[in-house]
């Protein structure tokens, strides 16, 4: 348990709509990279083609030169769960899966989202953990409400992937964002359910599910970045960034 104070910076609409046009952008780039996804290629190839493209759309690349990351995206395949660097030497082969996680910044304002996708045809128990990673986020951003608490969202995710025999990666989380990438509040992808801190309008948070097949153990490689499941079982995660409004949740990283 996190027992620091925590620092929640709340959003004005004109904030929110600020972090959209990043979360726009973004979008553009994770569809034209997982386009670009097929077997032959490198996850070096798919971050140039990520930079190129966040720079032609007036923006920045949130994760370059971030904690000192040297790529624009994160690449991790099958087995790898967050935070793989772009290699030339990492070419795609069918089967495989690989997670894009991108963070766009326009103007000071970040968005960040992240898809896994899948090099041709992948096995049916990888099809599935993508499909039940990609609901649990779905499932979490509809308990992203006011008056609901952190633990709801977590829950959401938990309950979902463990109903359908899967496990949360629980060693990471999603986070608070805005003028920076990383804000508090951590978002957990494991409850209890009502618990935690309440959710209130203006919260802006980036909800990122991490699923395996296997576990859920992780450790990081010797490159002091990748990190991969301890039984070399295949993960899937999903992100989106998204505003709480009096209205209901608001998805940043997709057009309204
Ligand atoms: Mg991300
Ligand atoms: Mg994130």
């Amino acid at each position: 348990m996190d027992r620091r104070a925590q620092t929640i910076v709340l959003k004005s609409r004109r904030e929110i709509d600020a972090m959209r046009r990043s979360g726009i952008l973004l979008r553009k780039v994770l569809d034209e990279v997982a386009a670009a996804v097929a077997p032959g290629v490198s996850t070096l190839d798919l971050d140039r083609l990520a930079k190129a493209r966040i720079i032609e759309g007036g923006g920045k690349p949130s994760f370059l030169r971030l904690y000192g990351f040297p790529g624009s995206v994160c690449v991790s395949v099958n087995e790898e769960v967050v935070h793989g660097i772009p290699s030339s030497r990492r070419i795609l082969q069918e089967g495989d899966i690989i997670t894009i996680d991108c963070g766009v910044n326009i103007k000071g304002w970040h968005a960040d989202s992240a898809i896994t996708a899948a090099v041709g045809r992948v096995a049916p128990d990888v099809e599935r953990l993508m499909a039940v990673t990609q609901e649990s986020l779905e499932k979490a951003i509809m308990a992203c409400v006011e008056g609901n608490r952190l633990g709801d969202v977590g829950w959401a995710v938990q309950s979902h992937v463990e109903s359908n025999g899967f496990h949360v990666i629980e060693h990471y989380g999603g986070h608070g964002i805005g003028r920076k990438v990383h804000e508090d509040p951590r978002v957990e992808n494991f409850g209890p359910p009502a618990a935690g801190m309440r959710l209130k309008a203006g919260m802006v948070l980036a909800i990122e599910p991490m699923v395996a097949i296997g576990t859920g153990e992780t450790e990081e490689l010797s490159d002091e970045w990748t990190v991969v499941t301890t039984d070399k079982s295949y993960a899937a995660h999903y992100e989106h960034t998204v505003a709480i409004t009096e209205k209901g949740p608001e998805i940043l990283t997709i057009p309204e």
